[in-house]
């Protein structure tokens, strides 16, 4: 006879609660007269303009809806420039002039809000004396609450702009970008003789790594605690060598936060589906069901915010730095993205018909080819302080931007390079009349993991996005560049069938004409080589190693003009985030520069003067004056590098103080295997990332 199940306290979940807290159409249906209920759903599914008349009816359903979940206030949440969230608390109580209080939300207070945004990067867009911004309702991602055990507070999302509709925040262009791509989409609906009146868009799958580490251990850190990565530490001698965390046992500590996290997910209608260990020690990651794109980044930024608040519930910080910890894997993101056309079908698909695989070797073609042209605008979108330390290190994507379209692929474009697929690696059959289009096995993929953009199947993954990025840089620069892609190949074949070329005919000399003409971003080898590196530079790829470099294809001409012929950022906001981005590095280093000051001063040199100083107080064999001065040479050393650490820092100069950051951090690891481990003064890594 079987035992009996031993019972846990499993709390479940009930999927009748998912998206619990989200106003979302299930919970309109419910709240809304069906008149605003109707005109609501046409802005959100096809896009249209919020119709003013309803706002008043929406906002007092908000209202009613949220009060009856304990909400006293209302938030218009917004991405700033700073890459973070951002929002202001409102109390739905106002007097109502005779000593009382009444609850209410207006029409007006939901769709539009006036913060103060002199407190937020804006690049010279404002002047402090017309701080005024404004943050407008996105009825596209739906309003939610954000609840923690006492207070409950409905968060609205809303595009920031400035007075005169300047983007101040990563939203705006996502939605420009999204409005582009979706005319081009269409436009090549129209071309391939595809019912073009249905919403066309992107999907966007964000996974999300992160570290956990014991607060007790944080608590001793301050590098952790300031900078959110470890600025010294010895590596341990057990790593990832053993390759036994990735997928392995995830400890009950770390299960239970993992589950909360989900759970606070799915009321938040976030739909997380896999949760795993990661490579490195303490690593792990949490990935949804991929969504609309605007919904998805939302999502993401969400996710991060949940992931740091359950994990201070639990005793732990979580980290979302790129690469907390030297010596191991640094932490991505993969964006997952694909296109969605006004027939619903995922264009990037390879269909059951050779028509599908038109449409799918067509969007393969403008997507390759965009990426080509735009590569250094992609690596732009990922630069940034954190992420230098991850890319192109440890098992990271490298900051060469490739793609990778796996072998079958491979040798379909190399065919229709020469003159027309006519057979597929896989055994495919051709279909009879129609030369350009093999029938195509699905999801024949092999995956190359050192690719930083690899075709998987029926979606390409970006993975050299950093962990604590949102996601809506990337995605913007991604629509924008396929954008590009398809109305560059619409035209070459709308021009070819103007000249009375036939369809397929047309189709596959400009397919041949654009894979010719891009093919140097392909490549399905192994991206960590030196011998990649050597091959890229002879390709002419552009390959930018520090954030500074890589930002400068902000502000090239093309790219300007890519993003002023889609309406999604002028030049004048284009060079606003340029000179933030840039901005935020220098920041960022300085900060950590700053910290690493006072830890060589305070905490590492102290240890290291004590120990020197025990050493000259013990016998005097050869051994011991050798450890003595190694010891001496290494104090030395750090005291010299702190004080070029300083005039580094008087000086504004991050590429310096990076550089003796580095030696300084060399003198100190080397120093943590000499001290006593009772007298050094931080958590060691092994300390730190083998005890969750
Ligand atoms: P992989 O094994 O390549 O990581 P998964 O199927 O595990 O692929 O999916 C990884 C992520 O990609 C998930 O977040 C998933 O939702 C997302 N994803 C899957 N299909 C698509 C798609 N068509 N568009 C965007 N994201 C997708
Ligand atoms: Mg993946």
């Amino acid at each position: 006879m079987c035992p009996k199940p031993v019972k846990t306290k499993a709390r479940g979940f009930d999927p009748s609660e998912f998206g619990c807290n989200v106003f979302g159409l299930k919970t309109m249906r419910n709240y809304l007269p069906e008149h605003a209920y109707n005109s609501l759903t046409s802005t959100i599914v096809r896009g249209e303009p919020i119709d003013p008349v309803i706002a008043d009816e929406v906002a007092e359903a908000m209202r009613t809806w949220a009060v009856e979940r304990g909400v006293t206030h209302f938030t218009h949440w917004f991405l700033p420039l700073t890459g973070t969230t951002a929002g202001k608390h409102e109390a739905f109580l106002s007097p109502d002039g005779q000593g009382g209080a009444i609850s209410q939300f207006s029409g007006r207070e939901l769709i539009q809000g006036e913060p103060d945004a002199s407190n937020f990067p804006n690049g010279g867009l404002r002047a402090t004396f017309e701080a005024r911004g404004y943050t407008a309702w996105d009825p596209t991602s739906p309003a939610f609450i954000m609840e923690t055990a006492e207070v409950a507070i409905l968060y609205v999302p809303t595009i920031f702009c400035g007075h005169n509709s300047e983007a101040l925040d990563k939203k705006t262009p996502l939605l420009r970008s999204q409005r582009a791509l979706e005319t081009q989409l269409k436009r090549m609906a129209r071309l391939f003789g595809i019912d073009d009146s249905g919403h066309a868009y992107a999907t966007l799958g964000a996974e999300q790594e992160y570290f956990l580490v014991d607060l007790k251990m944080v608590g001793l850190r301050p590098d952790l605690k300031v900078t959110g990565r470890t600025l010294f530490g010895r590596t341990s001698p057990r790593q990832q060598q053993m390759e036994d965390h990735y997928f392995g046992h995830v400890k009950p500590r770390v299960l239970a936060f993992m589950d909360e996290v989900d759970q606070t997910l799915w009321r938040l209608g976030i739909p997380a589906k896999m949760r795993h260990n990661e490579a490195a020690p303490s690593q792990f990651e949490v990935a949804p069901v991929f969504e609309e794109q605007n919904l998805a980044v939302d999502h993401n930024m969400l996710t991060m915010l949940v992931l740091q608040e359950v994990a201070a519930r639990h005793g732990f910080l979580c980290l979302l730095h790129e690469k907390p910890f030297a010596g191991i894997n640094g932490s991505g993101k993969h964006n997952n993205w694909s296109p969605t056309g006004p027939d619903g079908r995922n264009w990037l698909r390879p269909g059951k018909t050779p028509h599908e695989n038109a449409v799918f070797l067509a969007m393969l073609t403008a997507i390759v080819s965009g990426v080509d042209k735009f590569a250094h605008l992609l690596r732009a979108t990922i630069a940034t302080a954190g992420n230098d330390h991850r890319l192109g290190s440890h098992e990271a994507p490298p900051a060469i931007i490739s793609v990778y379209l796996g072998e079958q692929l491979t040798d379909i474009f190399s065919q229709i390079m020469h003159g027309g697929a006519r057979s597929s690696r896989s055994g495919g059959t051709i279909r009879p009349g129609i030369p350009t289009v093999p029938t195509l096995p699905r999801d024949t993929t092999d995956r190359n993991r050192t690719s930083p953009l690899a075709f998987t199947g029926n979606k390409f993954e970006l993975r050299a996005v950093g962990s604590f990025q949102s996601c809506a840089g990337p995605n913007v620069a991604f629509n924008a560049l396929v954008t590009w892609g398809i109305d560059e190949l619409c035209t070459a074949l709308e021009a070819r069938i103007a000249e009375g070329v036939a369809f397929d005919a047309a189709l596959q000399s400009v397919l041949s004409t654009f894979i010719r003409e891009h093919k140097r971003i392909l490549f399905d080898g192994d991206n960590y080589s030196e011998a990649w590196r050597q091959k890229a530079a002879k390709r002419g790829l552009p390959n930018a190693a520090t954030t500074p470099e890589a930002l400068e294809a902000l502000i090239q001409p093309e790219v300007i003009e890519l993003f002023a012929r889609y309406d999604i950022l002028s030049e004048r906001e284009l060079r606003a985030r340029h000179g933030i981005y840039l901005d935020i590095y220098r920041k960022s280093v300085l900060i950590e520069a700053e910290c690493a000051l006072n830890m060589v001063r305070t905490l590492i040199v102290p240890a290291g003067l004590a120990y020197a100083e025990n050493l000259r107080r013990a016998a005097d064999t050869p051994p011991i004056s050798r450890l003595r001065d190694r010891v001496d040479q290494l104090n030395d050393r750090l005291l010299i590098a702190a004080e070029q650490l300083e005039t580094a820092i008087a000086a504004c100069a991050p590429e310096e103080a990076l550089t003796i950051m580095a030696e300084a951090r060399r003198a100190a690891d080397e120093l943590e295997g000499l001290v006593p481990a009772a007298a050094w003064p931080l958590p060691s890594y092994a300390e730190m990332l083998l005890l969750v």
